[in-house]
């Protein structure tokens, strides 16, 4: 039983680990899209509000470029570069 728990936790790692590299490539197209769409507002405070996708979600974020944070559940809960930040990064003239 010991045995097989172990195997199992060590599937569970791998993956969770392809997951996060999927949820990676979908950041970056997100945030493209948000550019695209003009959903980057810059607040002139090195604040950022990040308007809805419009039939994706509804909830606006607020990215603090300096605190390289965001009000986003993605970020706060796993600190995490979500799709919100890379935007920022785009909108300001860098790169994903
Ligand atoms: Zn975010």
């Amino acid at each position: 039983m010991a045995t097989l728990m172990n195997f199992m936790g060590k599937e569970e790692v791998i993956h969770y680990d392809s997951k996060i590299q999927e949820l990676h490539g979908n950041q970056g197209s997100k945030a493209r899209k948000l550019v695209r769409d003009k959903l980057v507002q810059d607040n002139g405070d090195g604040t950022y509000r990040i308007l809805p996708i419009q039939g994706y979600n509804v909830s606006e974020y607020r990215v603090d470029w300096m605190a390289q944070s965001c009000t986003c559940q993605y970020n706060t809960t796993k600190g995490l570069v979500c799709s919100h930040l890379i935007a920022v990064r785009i909108f300001r003239g860098g790169t994903e």
